[in-house]
Formats: structure tokens, sequence, C-alpha cells
């Protein structure tokens, strides 16, 4: 028998055709495929129909499954002999828990083999045709949590640090954020762009500035999950000349 093991697969965005080859062909051969919500269904047809499918993502009417419940399923399951698959949206390693799972499937003996996805941070913003590490405008960009349940981002360090900013979980802050970066010598007309659903069919879009950040997601409703992305960059993607004409038209 071959050693207990977990293959922790990143869904990429939406899009199957995102996928990796190696994400493929680990969905192929699991048994067992514990899904977070954030993967769209059009990954799971790679899923061997014979395989068991279990949710445990928040949405979808239940509530959060917790994590401890879901580390101990997957030991469960890995030790019974199924081929477990943990799929997340995006990259595993990226906002997704992936690094506590594999510490707890290590400490009950199980290995861990990580297969990447392309994070929403970097896929959403190329969507639009942001690249986020573009050297004519910026040094690098930082991923960061605007959700605000744990510890808070060192807005002022990340406002006057020129890195592209690109915040996952943050739609519900915005005004926070927004507040935080000002306060941190952001200047008001830094470009920004919402992207939501990226790289699905409801994928849908805004570019505005720091200042009207807030306005614009409520204008246009945009919803969850979303990418925001703060910074110079942001001036690349083809259109955004027609929206600072806009802009400018609304706000002054
Ligand atoms: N591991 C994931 C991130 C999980 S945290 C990754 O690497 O992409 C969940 C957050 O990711 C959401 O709140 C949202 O900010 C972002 N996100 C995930 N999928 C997205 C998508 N298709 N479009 C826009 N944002 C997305």
């Amino acid at each position: 028998m071959t050693a207990p093991r977990v293959t922790l697969v990143g869904a990429g965005p939406g899009d199957p055709e995102l996928l990796t080859l190696k994400a493929v062909r680990a969905l192929r051969r699991a048994t067992v495929v514990l899904v977070d919500d954030l993967v769209s269904a059009g990954v799971l047809r790679y899923v061997r129909p014979s395989a068991r499918v279990i949710p445990v993502g928040k949405r979808g009417g239940c509530t959060s499954t917790p994590q401890a419940f879901i580390e101990k399923l997957m030991i469960a399951e890995t030790l019974r002999g199924e081929r477990v698959v943990r799929l997340k949206g995006g990259d595993p390693f990226v906002f997704g828990r992936g690094g506590e799972e594999c510490a707890a499937l290590r400490a009950a003996g199980i290995a861990v083999e990580v297969i990447n996805g392309i994070t929403a941070g970097i896929a959403a913003p190329a969507a639009l045709g942001i690249p986020v590490t573009d050297r004519r405008f910026t040094q690098g960009v930082a991923l960061v949590t605007g959700h605000g349940s744990e510890h808070e981002p060192d807005w002022d360090a990340l406002a006057r640090s020129g890195l592209t900013l690109v915040i996952y979980m943050g739609l519900a802050r915005v005004p926070r954020l927004v507040e935080a970066l000002s306060q941190g010598g952001l200047g008001a007309n830094t470009p920004a762009a919402v992207i939501s659903a990226a790289h699905t069919p409801q994928q849908r879009q805004a570019l505005c500035t720091l200042a009207t950040l807030t306005g614009t997601i409520a204008r246009e409703q945009l919803a969850s999950p979303a990418i925001l992305v703060i910074g110079d960059v942001v001036q690349a993607a083809p259109m955004w000349a027609a929206t600072l004409t806009v802009d400018v038209r609304r706000t002054g």
C-alpha cells in the first residue's frame, strides 16, 4: 500500500481552461473531493462520476464547515484508503488556509502534495489587461486581505510603498480601506479597479479612482467575490482612458 497522501489542488479563478494539467490529472484520479464554494461547477466535470464530491463551503445555504471538521474528514477518508483531493479556488496557498490544512495533515502522518492554481489576485486584474507588476508603474505587488477579522495589514506602510495593492475579501469594507489608505497618504486620484467573479460568465468590473471607489461599487452593484486593485498599473487597462472621462464627469 502506498503511503497515505492528500492532494491540495488549486482550481484557479473560475474558467476550467485555467486549470493546470496536474490539477486535471489529480481530479481524475480522486475518489473523494472536498470542494470550497468558490470553485466553479465547470471544474468538477473532470471528477469521475463514481467519486464522492463533498461541498465544504459557506455559500449555497450552509454555514461554513468548521475548519477542524474539514481537516478531520480529510484525515479519516485518507486513512480509509480513499484518494482525497482538497479542491480550493485560485491557489491553495493564497488566502486559502492551505498552510493550516497541510500542518494538520502532516501532524496526522499524512503526506501532502500541493498543486498550484492561478490566484484571483493576478488573474482578475489580467482579465482587464492590468499587469500587476508592470515596471513602468511599480516595483511590485502586495497581496493583502481586506477582511479585517484578524490582524489588519499596515495600511499606512502599504499606502507609502508604491506597490500595486491587490486586496482579497475587501468588498464589504471598502469605505474603511479607502479611509485607511487615504490617511496613509495615498492620493485621491490613484487609479483603482474592481473585478467581480473574474473569469466566470458572471464577470463584472469597474475602473475608477480611490476617491470614487465606494460610490462606483454601490452604483455598479458589484458583488463578492471581488478583487480590488489600487495603483498606477490600472492605467494600463485598455478601458482606462474611457473610464477616466466618465469618472471625471461624474465627480467633477
Ligand atoms: N485561494 C483563492 C483566494 C481565496 S479568498 C485565490 O488564490 O484566488 C476568497 C477571495 O478571493 C474572494 O473574497 C475574492 O476577493 C477573491 N476571489 C476568488 N475568486 C475570485 C474571482 N473569480 N473573481 C474575483 N475575486 C475572486
